[in-house]
């Protein structure tokens, strides 16, 4: 198995620390809101990541944390009037509610910054006693200066770094690059005690104290976003390694961007999608499949016309399972050249996961299969053991894709019952009133978005589609 490895920029074999078992940490999300569509990128693909291991057979332990505290929490905590703490919990009830309906499983462990401070000051206190950080005032930095590898993550780097920066002098800092790893606790924040006084931990160190804790030294994979490489992971290298003396994470992976119309997502540029909005106009496995459709490294740009592309092809799959479903084999074994044709199918879909997870390349692979067992179907030859060799080739795709096929979920819109059948009665005194026109216009227009009235002898039904 081949992965794109930030730290070498090469795509390297993967070998893992220990055989049959996979070490995987990645960047969660910070807990004052619900998770936008950035968010969900990276939490959808190692989520996919993690599935691919265990279908290969791996023990996979993954970590994926909350970061439940940092200044935009507090902010929002002090605006709505509840602790930081509270606000955290909150949005991590949030947070699963939309992961499950993206098909993300849980990770091992989901570990909050906010139950990991004594761990984090132990770390503090061994980069202060070995040289790598001094305290200022009640603030602890990392002194970039004194960590020769600095900048081999991103490529950069430390007088380029400070040539480009637009680093704002602080007086307190050796380095104007210098992070900090504990911060002061200004009146009126939340704080912990510590050795340099009430305050609490800086971003960077929590990843660092909470993989170490829970994945040991050098352990396999460290992922997340492509914005979080600098400074985020370029910091969490430096504190580990100088910590421990021994290297950090073994294989970096880093998914890009998420742009919309082509423009990067920014909150500035008003072209931010929360999960919770878009689920309001699509089930969670059209998401998941749309954030799967495209390689983890290239760009992905949204809109709902792609999101719409994505329902479309899901339905092609949804209604080769409904056929399959629905056909009456003869009886009989698998025949060879089917068989042949599913082995083959399935090899293309493990190269494309081993060749860097290019998980569009994999799907390619399972419409090929539906193309070809609907031809099956349609040719009336299939064998019970045909059906049974495809069904099992579905799981597979399910499996690693997390994606249930043929299956019709609510969204999570409003409750549009009412409406629909207000508009169904209304339906039914045109007809009755021989208004045939109109009646039609109202079955063709629900239809297009996306409901479907059906006139059975007992009544009008309706379902979504
Ligand atoms: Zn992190």
């Amino acid at each position: 198995m081949k992965i794109y490895n930030t730290l070498t920029k090469t795509k390297e074999e993967f070998i893992p620390r220990e055989p049959g078992k996979v070490y995987m940490y990645v960047c969660g999300p910070t807990t004052y809101n619900y998770i936008h569509l950035g968010n969900a990128r990276p939490i959808v693909f190692f989520d996919t990541v993690r599935r691919y291991f265990e279908y290969k057979g791996f023990e996979v332990i993954y970590v994926q944390n909350f970061t439940d505290i940092d200044d935009k929490i507090i902010k929002r905590a002090l605006e709505e009037g509840i602790s930081p703490v509270e606000l955290g919990q909150k949005y991590i009830i949030e947070y699963f509610k939309d992961a499950d309906r993206l098909g993300v499983k849980r990770a091992t462990v989901h570990p909050k910054v906010t139950e990991h401070i004594p761990e984090i000051i132990e770390m503090v206190k061994g980069l202060i006693e070995k040289g790598y950080a001094y305290e200022v005032e009640g603030d602890v930095y990392f002194a970039v200066d004194s960590f020769p590898d600095y900048g081999k993550l991103s490529g950069r780097d430390l007088d380029e770094l400070k040539a480009g920066a637009r680093v704002e002098v602080d007086e307190k800092k050796k380095n104007p690059l210098d992070f900090a790893l504990w911060k002061k606790a200004k009146p009126g924040e939340p704080f912990w005690e510590s050795p340099w006084g009430p305050g609490r931990p800086g971003w960077h160190i929590e990843c660092s104290a909470m993989s170490l804790k829970y994945l040991g030294e050098n352990f396999d994979i460290h992922g997340g976003g492509a914005d979080l490489v600098f400074p985020h992971h370029e910091n969490e290298v430096a504190q580990s390694e100088a910590f421990t003396g021994k290297p950090f994470a073994r294989y970096w992976m880093h998914n890009g961007f998420i742009t919309v119309n082509q423009e990067k997502m920014s909150k500035s540029l008003g072209n931010f999608f929360l999960v919770r909005e878009i689920l309001e106009k699509f089930p969670g496995r059209v998401i998941r499949f749309f954030l799967l459709s495209t390689h983890y490294r290239s760009p992905l740009d949204f809109d709902d016309k792609k999101l719409n592309e994505a329902k479309a092809a899901l339905e092609r799959v949804d209604n080769f399972v409904q056929n399959l479903k629905e056909v009456n084999p003869l009886p009989g074994e698998a025949r060879k050249e089917i068989q042949e044709k599913i082995t083959n199918l399935l090899r293309d879909f493990n190269e494309a996961m081993e060749d860097d997870f290019n998980t569009a390349q994999a799907m390619a692979s399972l419409f090929e299969l539906v193309r070809f067992g609907n031809t099956q179907i349609a040719s009336g030859n299939l064998t019970a053991g045909d059906k049974k060799l495809f069904e099992e080739a579905l799981n597979v795709y399910t499996r690693v894709f997390g994606i249930e096929f043929g299956v019709l979920e609510e969204i999570a819109g409003e409750d549009i019952t009412p409406l629909v059948e207000l508009l169904i009665e209304v339906r039914a005194r045109l007809k009755k009133e021989k208004k045939y026109d109109l009646a039609d216009f109202i079955r063709d227009e629900l239809k297009k978005q996306g409901i479907l009235l059906e006139d059975t002898p007992k009544g009008v039904r309706w379902k979504r589609v």
